[in-house]
């Protein structure tokens, strides 16, 4: 019988189509967006082989999705790792993996020096749920004595928030490991193309997808690479939170993903540039980053980037406060001030009232954190155009 316009629209297509495509004789040149929130199951029993065993095919978005998977799989490629997995945000990659990690009356040593973010959730919100964690520096206080029989996980950046510190990873690693507790190492500011955490024993390498990976301010997203075993758990603990990345979101991470080589070492060579400009200059007081002879991160950045470069991501202090910053900003025509990281453009952030707001005057001052202290991020601008448009501003300081 023929059927109604109603069950006609809702009806024609799809499945059938999908059926077809699986069979094609040709594959779409580049991986499509699967916009679909759960899958067609010819009986029941290949739930469970799909649900339980890891057979081919997915069931309900929230516990896998295509697109997630092919991202995550560059996302492994690039790192060196056995899997990945991608989340919507990089706070529901850290979160979401250190829930996962931890239980009441366990302990964690971090470095204060990360995502003000982060930070806060290690000190405050960790706290709620009996975790406690020991804050120090890497570079300055050894992780071995302040390791306890009930710390469970070593937490750090690769290139550290805001202040360009680079840690000595594969002793937090050996540390962490002789105490039964694993690494989790931050390495959104580095990039799998400046530093591969892995290679120096971190269990889990995060990532603020938002950042370098997406690198066009147009998506937010996180990642983790890690071993199949540690994957493997979060992926349980990332469906039953439902931090997943959107199908949309995932489809344009892996595009990014395509140029980050590319755009990672032209952010790294306008980096050392600027950095080397400001440390000239005599209006300013002190640069962190991690290239420069003066870094006392110099040695250990050169051991574990491999001559990669140093990155994009610098710290400048100026002589003065807010108002010369300000200052700074409104006579800048090129650089912007945008709260966030790695976009195309050069972009400049003030870390005490925007990436660590949440942090207290003590807090912002222990970690060496002023308020007159821009973060840069540098971009894919010709090298002379940055110099000339730091150099007006400066001079109108
Ligand atoms: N990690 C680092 C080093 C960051 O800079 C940020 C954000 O700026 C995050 C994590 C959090 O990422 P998201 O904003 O994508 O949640």
């Amino acid at each position: 019988m023929e059927k109604g316009d109603a069950t006609k629209y809702v009806h024609t297509g799809n499945g059938e189509l999908c059926y077809e495509l699986n069979k094609a004789l040709t594959v779409p040149e580049t991986f499509p967006i699967y916009l679909s929130s759960a899958y067609i199951f010819d009986s029941i029993d290949p739930i469970d082989k799909i649900c339980d065993e890891g057979a081919p095919g997915y069931a309900y978005f929230r516990l896998g999705n295509p697109n997630a998977d092919a991202t995550s799989q560059i996302l492994a490629a690039g790192d060196g790792a056995e899997k990945g997995l991608v989340f919507s945000s990089g706070m529901a990659a850290i979160t979401t993996s250190i829930l996962a990690t931890v239980k009441p009356g366990d302990h964690i040593v971090a470095s204060p020096i990360i995502y003000g973010e982060a930070f806060y959730y290690l000190k405050y919100e960790l706290k709620r749920w009996g975790v406690e964690t020991t804050f120090i520096d890497f570079n300055t206080q050894d992780v071995a004595d302040y390791i306890r029989p009930n710390t469970k996980l070593v937490y750090g950046e690769t290139i550290a928030n805001p202040l360009m510190s680079v840690p000595d990873i594969q002793h937090l690693a050996d540390v962490a490991h002789a105490n039964g507790a694993k690494l989790f190492i931050d390495n959104t500011f580095a990039t799998s193309i400046i530093a591969k955490p892995i290679k120096y024993g971190a269990d889990l390498v995060i990532y603020s997808a938002t950042k370098y990976l997406g690198g066009h301010d147009d998506l937010v997203g996180g990642a983790v690479v890690g071993s199949e075993e540690i994957i493997k758990s979060l992926s349980f603990y990332l469906g039953l939170y439902g931090a997943n990345l959107g199908a949309t979101e995932s489809w344009l991470l892996a595009r990014s993903l395509r140029t980050l080589p590319l755009r990672v070492k032209k952010m790294a060579e306008n980096g050392l540039a600027l950095a080397k400009f400001f440390e000239s200059h005599p209006k300013v007081e002190k640069v962190y980053y991690p290239g420069l002879e003066s870094s006392p991160s110099k040695a250990l950045a050169d051991k574990q980037f491999e001559g990669n470069g140093y990155g994009g991501m610098l710290c400048v202090n100026f002589k003065g406060g807010q108002k010369e910053i300000d200052k700074l900003i409104s006579n800048l025509q090129l650089v912007r001030f945008v709260p966030t990281l790695a976009g195309v453009g050069t972009t400049l952030t003030y870390p005490p009232r925007a990436s660590h707001r949440d942090l207290s005057p003590d807090e912002l001052a222990a970690i060496g954190i002023t308020m007159g202290q821009i973060r840069l991020s540098s971009g894919l601008e010709d090298t002379d155009d940055l110099l000339n448009d730091f150099d007006q501003a400066l001079a109108k300081m």
